[in-house]
């Protein structure tokens, strides 16, 4: 699943001088690296392929339905500062993923249903376990993802050194690897 930044009423960030907006392009480099997974056999869904507005808590929802094995979410950062260059890739880090099957553990309280294979309508406590253990494999999973993406982008672009770590929003689901 590739989820283009931003889109619709969320421009994103806007270029000082070109006036070029972030969700254009994050939409051009979704519907470029469709193509070229789709040529190497992989099967490629967007969360968005046109100029629309989606809330980010959704998109890792979206990603979950439609049972992705991965979601990469694709942005084009803005700073005050003209001098930084070049790329970073981001995983989820431990402290975002600890609020975020907080979050889910508490919508689910009362929901039956799973979250990677956790049935929610058991235990409270040993659904916190089980889910701790979800997102523990997924985020081990997006960081070999990441460190590779960021490899091969290396060779083409300037890159951040390290794989980077956050708390966004569109990368909180426990069970796809979300590299972004
Ligand atoms: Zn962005």
């Amino acid at each position: 699943m590739l989820d283009p930044g931003h889109g619709g009423k969320d421009p994103g960030a806007i270029g000082r001088n070109t006036r070029i907006r972030e969700k254009d392009i994050a939409l051009h480099i979704a519907r470029e690296t469709k193509k070229l997974l789709e040529a190497s056999g992989y099967q490629v869904l967007m969360i968005r392929n046109s100029d629309i507005f989606i809330p980010v808590p959704e998109r890792p929802v979206l990603a979950q339905k439609a049972k992705a094995d991965l979601f990469v979410s694709i942005h084009a950062d803005s700073v005050e500062s003209s001098e930084p260059r070049g790329g970073g890739v981001y995983v989820l880090s431990q402290k975002g993923a600890s609020s975020a099957a907080a979050a889910l553990l508490a919508a689910n309280e009362n929901a039956a249903g799973s979250i990677g294979g956790v049935n929610m309508g058991g235990n409270k406590d040993v659904n916190q376990v089980l889910m701790n253990m979800v997102q523990t494999q997924t985020i081990n999973d997006s960081k070999r993802l990441a460190r590779f993406v960021l490899n091969q982008m290396s060779k083409h672009n300037k890159m951040k050194n390290e794989v980077q770590y956050a708390g966004f929003g569109v990368l909180r689901a426990p069970d796809v690897p979300l590299p972004s």
